[in-house]
Order: structure tokens, then sequence, then C-alpha cells
């Protein structure tokens, strides 16, 4: 075979997205807008404002925040050295390089080897939580009047199993109420929050988990107990527990190991061992979630593994998700600032998973409009609303001029790009969906009468130009 035979048969590479990842298309984008509008809208009404922080922040904030212990910081993160860390002067990447056994002359060179040379250690950020902290930190948030309410949208990463409601890049509404005091109607208020956003996007099925893991004086002594507990029934669980039984029995109650749930119902429960100061918080917090109207129940196997969270933590999980149904994960962490340095500082927040809400709500409305008889993604099409069909040089300039006017008052507008024959140019819009068609030929330029079509019912009417507008208005689409 000649070479030329061979290159042509080599296809260029088609390229798949990675693994866990995803686009996400129109109309199904809509959907995702109105969910972020209504994060806006209702939490601003809080007094919540948002941050926007970078995807990229050093391993060891999240290593320190979240545990090196845990899943998502041993196995999950999408860790690399960054390759040039610029708060090295080049002398010292110089040496560094040389160290390394690469022969390198000059400063030049450092930028064309290309060269990993690591000093610093960046992660995808797996949550969001860790730098909202640092940014409290490091831009001085301590001085602003407390407490400090933050919430952000965002792109998550971590390397998990792909499945339904899980993926490697996913997105989280997260928010966090910083400094101030640790008040429950503080924890009430920001359950509240979280509900209302829920109940505006119209989520059925909704069901809100709540506990008390206590503080330092109370919940080493239960820890302590249910590591005695664990020990007696320690050759029935599975080796995840095992291990766990000594590292950090608190994990057991939340694993879903089938064999493993029968003894998890009989281990001692946190909320019985509560000292007097979390038991009143905890009483208190629920009183506050039953003065807002807040239906909840009490679920003992909701925990955290860390020291710094404290007292309240909660889970909202939703319908048609499987085993992936918990759509919000929140609660108090008063000793995360100041484990990354900053002052001592109350703090507790939660994270919504955008994601499954979003399948959720998909979910119910498949199977409303499949009980009626019809499916669709319950999200606005992004449906044309005017069509533009014009012919001849004078009516372009126009169609041109009318399209601008309409989309200024602010209806979409489709104009096509090229000229076609009015019959051809119907045909497109009906196939686009669009609800009028504006004729623009020269008959009409030259008299100033457009004529309007409801391509629905086919019915024509003739306007000028300033009536079209109007009459547009008055009948505007959808409504
Ligand atoms: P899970 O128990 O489902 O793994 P988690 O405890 O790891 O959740 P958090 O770290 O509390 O979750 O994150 C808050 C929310 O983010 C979760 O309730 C979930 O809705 C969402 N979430 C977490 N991991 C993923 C993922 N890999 N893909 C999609 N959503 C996720
Ligand atoms: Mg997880």
């Amino acid at each position: 075979m000649s070479e030329g035979a061979a290159k042509k048969e080599e296809k260029p590479r088609k390229f798949q997205a990675i693994r866990g990842t995803r686009d996400l298309l129109p109309p199904e984008t809509a959907l995702w807008n109105r969910v972020e509008q209504a994060v806006h809208e209702v939490f601003a009404t809080f007094g919540f404002g948002e941050i926007r922080l970078p995807i990229l922040d050093p391993t060891e904030l999240f290593a320190r925040s979240i545990g090196v212990d845990t899943d998502v910081v041993s196995k999950e993160m999408f860790t690399f050295w960054d390759p040039f860390d610029q708060r090295l002067p080049p002398k010292y990447q110089i040496e560094e390089a040389r160290a390394r056994g690469i022969n390198i002359q000059n400063e030049g060179e450092l930028a064309t080897i290309g060269l990993a040379l690591s000093f610093q250690q960046l992660t995808l950020r797996p949550e969001a939580t860790a730098s909202v902290c640092r940014a409290y930190i490091e831009r001085n948030m301590q001085q602003l009047p407390q407490p400090v309410k933050l919430y952000t949208i965002g792109p998550m990463f971590r390397r998990e199993r792909p499945q339904k409601g899980r993926y490697r890049q996913f997105y989280q509404i997260d928010a966090e109420v910083l400094g101030g005091s640790d008040a429950p109607g503080i924890d009430a208020e920001l359950i509240e929050m979280v509900m209302t956003f829920l109940e505006r996007l119209g989520l059925e099925g909704v069901q809100l988990h709540i506990n008390s893991i206590g503080d330092k004086n109370c919940r080493p002594k239960y820890v302590e107990l249910l590591r005695e507990e664990l020990r007696k029934v320690k050759d029935k669980l599975g080796p995840d527990s095992q291990r766990r039984v000594e590292t950090n029995p608190l994990r057991v109650l939340d694993s879903k190991v089938e064999g493993e749930q029968e003894i998890i119902e009989k281990l001692p429960r946190i909320s019985q061992h509560l000292c007097d100061a979390c038991r009143e918080n905890y009483d208190e917090v629920k009183r506050q979630l039953a003065l807002r109207g807040i239906v909840y129940s009490q679920n003992f196997r909701l925990v955290r593994g860390l020291d710094y969270y404290v007292r309240t933590t909660f889970e909202i999980t939703a319908k048609g998700l499987g085993s992936q149904n918990a759509v919000c994960g929140g609660g108090r962490y008063d000793g995360l600032i100041e484990l990354l340095g900053g002052p001592p500082t109350r703090a507790t927040g939660f994270a919504i998973g955008e994601d499954r809400l979003i399948l959720s709500l998909q979910e119910q409305a498949k199977s409303k409009e499949v009980a009626s008889g019809e499916w669709r993604v319950a999200s606005e099409k992004p449906r044309v609303e005017v069509y533009v069909a014009w012919m001849g040089e004078k009516a372009y300039a126009t169609a041109i001029r009318a399209a601008k006017n309409l989309r200024a008052a602010g209806f979409s507008v489709e104009l096509p790009p090229v000229e076609q024959k009015f019959g051809k140019a119907l045909g497109q819009a009906d196939k686009l969906g669009a609800r009028y068609a504006l004729i623009l030929g020269d008959n009409e330029v030259a008299s100033g009468e457009w004529t309007l079509k409801t391509l629905a019912t086919g019915e024509q009417a003739t306007f000028a130009e300033a009536d079209l507008l109007k009459f547009l208005g008055k009948n505007r689409s959808g409504e």
C-alpha cells in the first residue's frame, strides 16, 4: 500500500465528552436557567449575595477541610501539579529543574520545556464550602457586618463511578452563613430558604431529614460508646465498616450495605447522648422549624465524619432519582474557618445537587404528562415568535430594521440570511414552530403596509409598521 492510500483511510478522530461529563443542550438548558433564576430571586429575599469562585484551589485546602480520610479526598479529586508556579523566581525554577537532572541554561528555556515543576498541587474543586471559607478569610469578611450570607452556583468535580444522578462534573447550588452567632434561628431560616426555593420550583415529594450530631463536649463520648457497641458486632460487618469501627465509627451509620441495616437500627443513637446545651439547641431548631411550618423527620443516621461539624445537620431527598435521591446536604460547621487559619467563626450552609434537582423536576413533568397522554421536557422551547420572510434587496433592508425593533421589544425573531421564495420561507417558519410570519416583499415596502400571517390559523392581516408592534405586544405568545 502506498503512503498516499494509507493516509486516505485515516479518518479524523471523533471526540467524545469525557466519562462522567455531559453537554447540556437546549431546550433543557432553559430549565437550568429557570432554576438558577429562582435561586437568585429567592436567595436575595433572604439577604444572600452571590460569590463567584475559582474552580481551582490548592489541594491542601480541600484535604484539610474535607479531611484526608474521606472518599472525596482520598480517591475522588482531580488533582495535578501546577506546571509553573509563578511564585517561584526563575532562578529557583532553574535550580529545581537541574536538581531533577534536566539541563537548563537560562530562563528562556524554562518556558519551552513545559516541565512540571511541582511546587503546589491544584485540585478541581469537589465542593464549594472550602473555597467560600478561604475567600471569607482571605478577603477579611469578618470585618463586614456579621453574619455574611453568600451563595454560589457552579460545577464541581469528583472522580466517582458515573451513574444516574452521579457525574464526574456536576453542579451545585451552595449557600453559606458565616460569622455571627449560632442562634437556632439561623439554622432554621437557612432550611426555610432551601425549602422555599424548592417550593417555588414546584418540586413535589420533597422530604427534609434532620439530626443533631452534638459538639466537642458530647460527641466524643458518644463516638466511644458507638465504637464499643460496634466492636461487639464487628464480625457481622462488611470490610469498610469494620475498618471504620476504628477510624471513624460515625460513618458506619450511613452505610448502605444491605446486611448491616438491621445492626445499625439497634445501635445507640446520638439524640440520647447529647449534652444539655446541644439538646436545648436541637429542640429550639425543631421548634423554630415548626414556627415556620416546615415538616421534617428526624434521622439519627445523618452524620458527618469530621470534627468541625457540630449540631444541626440535614438532608433533603426528592422523587424519581433511584438510590441517588439526596438533592441537598447541609449543616453547621463552626470549627472549619479556624482550622483554615481564620478567627473562630460560626458557620452553617448547604449544597444542592443541581443535576439531581433538575432530573427530579423532569421525572415529575414526565409522569404528569404521560398521565395526560403527552411527553415533552418541562421547559420553554426556544420558540421563534416572528419569522421574517423577505424577498428583494429593499425588502431585506426593511426586514433587518423590523427584526431589530422586534428584538428590542423582546420578541424572538428569525431573519433568514439569504433570500428565499415566500413558499419556502413559510415552510421553514412552520418547521421552526414560529407563531407569526412577517411577509416583506417589494409591494409591502412600497406601500408601508406589512403582512403578518398567523401560522397556526393561516390568518393574514396588514399593519403599518408602528401598529405591528402594538398588535404583537397585545397578542404576546404564550400568554
Ligand atoms: P451522596 O451521598 O449522594 O454521594 P454526598 O454526601 O457525597 O452525596 P455532598 O458532598 O453533601 O454529597 O454534596 C451535596 C449534594 O451534591 C448531594 O446531596 C447531591 O445532590 C450532589 N452530589 C454529590 N455528588 C454528586 C455527583 N457525583 N453527581 C451529581 N450530584 C452530586
Ligand atoms: Mg458522595
